[in-house]
């Protein structure tokens, strides 16, 4: 099949050094949590990426040896020959579709406390390790230094052994020693690589020779370098030493890979990057500085800004992390003229959780990512149906339509039924919140397909009950109604209804999204559910002149958004909209007037002035049509109704990705007998 222009020009092959890349579709290194642990749920992730098209597929970052390991964080490992038979499950599973195998090879240096091997961290100069753990990094002498070289040319020759076409060095999101080396803040040495430029970016310069010289006959090597670290003259940057680094080092590498550092300005979410292709103010000027290939990132998800970034000479290859997450078909939709059924990544950083949680990657928008090997699901493909019977949905929220999505293309005839005027449910409710537009996307693609399909039928402005439900006598219905935010204040921190919430005007996020707001004045939002939505309602409100503070019992500000790489973001975003932030404080009782807050330490009180207060605390599921079909069996079967069940938020309110999830899944276990005797697969130890 040939390929439409302009698109064409993305599938053109690009050489890189002695390999060549099938297209310019390319999978940069990313962290999943399965690494060295889970290599079969690795393989199979990673295939995926290359049956969907990518042309290069690569490993996330893959610790050289023991003096560099993140433990309890799940990377990959290339310490000894032994650790080549699991990548050759990976380069295999890339293989098997034509498409190229990275590795990323990385030392840590300062970066790794080394929990588990226990050797002392290594870093060019002594200092404390950069994880929180009470433990300092020693200089490296120069035996270390050698030991060092030695150590990525022995993982270079074991990358080779186990299959890989590309081997990187690696000094990106201050993550490792070759960056270190480089930081002035980091490198205060005063011996041959310390000091000058040159000298700092010595050893990164021997390492790339070194591989090449170790596997350049057959293997490209690539090098990933952060450009500027967005922390002015405090750290590496465009407008001070990285084009003369670039200068310095600009045919040696085979391939550039470039970025911003740290990790979170490199995967910023969309709620502070809303633009694809962000990166490329700091990353353009490197093309013009080598004449070998240029690979970066920026969430490009649409094939024209991909276009444009090749034809403007900014890159030769389309990185890509999460829109080969969110949708690994990517480019074969581009390359089958099914543009309008790609899976466009939302930019949450739920995938990037999956790592910092130790467990295998997910995403919001691809519920099977992470599954492919463990549950056997396929982002494309679904078994088809086991019968004729019809599907009654109740509820276009994320999980009632990717339920009502998977039903149908498994075959089921589907009928959806939305209480609303629109489709979306919280992912159209949250999208018109500050910074939070792309969780539309959630609702798009799968709005867009279903409305393609003719055993698809979708009723809006049809808030149905239990009368109309068993009046209807679909054989199978499935609940996604939702959940509501509680109003009484209960949640992690009180169980109990907060005390006089009559003396104050209430809100809750679903009044703030209805768009039922305070009048003004000073508003305390109170946040004890500890993701994003606490501290967008507060910038929502000082965005429309509310005098805002956010209270919350966490020792921190929006707490589990460290996970997703935004809370430090999110914290100054707040203190530059001037919302006042209180921690390790509860609500004791609401005042005419204010509040009483209590210290979570002490319970020492202070009174807060305060207008109005919105909580965002809990939520309540949607399932009362649940527990009234549920409580009359006699009638449910007497309207011809074999089997109903709560999916989504009206089971357990989550997240998006969560509701996604739980609606992906009740739609592959339809009709499956089994679904319960093997859950999923698992990679076990074994005893020899
Ligand atoms: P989830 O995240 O689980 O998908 P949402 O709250 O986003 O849940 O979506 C639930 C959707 O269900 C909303 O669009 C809501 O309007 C709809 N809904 C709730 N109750 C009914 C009902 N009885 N009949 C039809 N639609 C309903
Ligand atoms: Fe994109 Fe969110 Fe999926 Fe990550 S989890 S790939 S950011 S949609």
């Amino acid at each position: 099949m040939t390929v439409k222009p302009p698109y064409d020009l993305l599938f053109e092959p690009v050489r890189i050094g002695p390999v060549t890349a099938p297209n310019r579709f390319f999978q940069v290194p990313h962290c999943n949590g399965f690494g060295h642990l889970r290599p079969r749920g690795l393989a199979a992730m990673r295939g995926m990426k290359a049956e969907g098209g990518w042309g290069v597929v690569c490993t996330e970052e893959v610790e050289i040896h023991p003096t560099s390991e993140i433990s309890p964080a799940i990377e990959g490992r290339i310490w000894d020959d032994r650790d080549i038979p699991a990548h050759r499950l990976v380069t295999d599973a890339i293989h098997a579709h034509g498409a190229l195998a990275g590795i990323e090879l990385v030392h840590n240096g300062l970066h790794a406390p080394n929990r588990i091997s226990r050797l002392p961290p290594m870093a060019p100069s002594a200092a404390p390790v950069d994880s929180s753990d009470p433990l300092q990094a020693r200089a490296m002498d120069l035996t270390d230094i050698r030991n060092f070289r030695r150590w990525h040319r022995e993982a270079a020759l074991r990358a080779k052994a186990a299959g890989y076409d590309i081997v990187y060095a690696y000094a990106a999101h201050g993550m490792s020693t070759l960056m270190h080396f480089m930081q002035l803040r980091h490198n205060q040495r005063c011996d041959e690589y310390g000091g000058s430029l040159e000298n700092r970016v010595r050893l990164t310069r021997e390492v790339i020779s070194e591989i090449k010289d170790a596997v350049g006959d057959s293997c490209a090597v690539a090098f990933r370098f952060a450009v500027d670290e967005l922390l002015g003259e405090e750290g590496l940057s465009v407008e001070g030493e990285t084009r003369d680094i670039v200068g310095l080092l600009a045919e040696l590498p085979d391939l550039w890979d470039v970025n911003v550092s740290g990790w979170a300005n490199d995967s910023a979410t969309a709620r502070f990057e809303p633009v694809e292709g962000y990166q490329e103010s700091y990353t353009a000027f490197v093309k013009s500085m080598t004449s070998k290939p240029v690979v970066g990132v920026g969430r490009f998800t649409s094939p024209d800004a991909m276009v444009s970034q090749v034809r403007r000479g900014v890159l030769d290859l389309i990185g890509a992390a999460r829109p080969s997450i969110a949708d690994p078909f990517l480019p074969a939709k581009i390359r089958d003229d099914r543009i309008e059924a790609i899976r466009e990544c939302i930019g949450c950083n739920i995938c990037v959780s999956g790592d910092y949680l130790n467990v295998p990657i997910r995403c919001t928008q691809n519920p099977t990512m992470g599954e492919e090997w463990r549950r056997g699901w396929h982002p494309e493909k679904i078994a088809p149906k086991a019968s004729d019977d019809r599907a009654l949905v109740v509820g276009g929220g994320p999980s009632g339509l990717e339920c009502a999505l998977q039903l149908g293309q498994r075959g089921y005839r589907v009928t959806l039924a939305e209480g609303s005027s629109a489709l979306g449910g919280r992912s159209l409710l949250e999208s018109r919140l500050p910074g939070l537009s792309s969780t539309a996307r959630v609702k798009d693609y799968r709005e867009g397909l279903l409305k393609t399909m003719a055993g698809v039928e979708i009723y809006l402005e049809s808030p149905l009950d239990s009368d109309s439900i068993l009046e209807f006598g679909f054989p199978h219905v499935f609940l996604a109604t939702g959940s509501a935010w509680r109003r009484d204040g209960t949640g992690r921190e009180n169980h109990r209804p907060l005390r006089g919430l009559e003396r104050l005007p209430v809100f809750t996020p679903d009044d703030i999204m209805a768009g039922k707001l305070p009048a003004g004045g000073r508003v305390t939002v109170f946040d004890d559910d500890h993701y994003y939505l606490g501290g967008v309602i507060a910038e929502k409100l000082a965005d429309t002149g509310c005098d805002v503070t956010l209270v919350t019992p966490a020792l921190t500000v929006s707490a589990w958004t460290d996970f997703t790489l935004e809370q430090d973001k999110i914290i100054t975003r707040l203190l530059e909209k001037n919302v006042e932030l209180t921690v390790r404080r509860n609500i004791a009782e609401v005042l005419p007037g204010g509040l009483r807050l209590a210290c979570t330490h002490t319970g020492r009180t202070e009174d807060l002035e305060a207008d109005a207060l919105v909580l965002v605390t809990a939520r309540d599921a949607n399932d009362a049509l649940y527990r009234s079909l549920s409580a009359e069996p006699d009638r449910l079967s007497a309207a011809g109704i074999q089997s109903l069940q709560r999916i989504g938020d009206c089971l357990a309110p989550g997240t998006i990705a969560n509701a996604v999830y739980l609606g992906h899944l009740a739609a592959q276990n339809f009709q499956d007998e089994d679904w319960d005797t093997a859950l999923f697969r698992r990679e076990m130890t074994a005893l020899a």
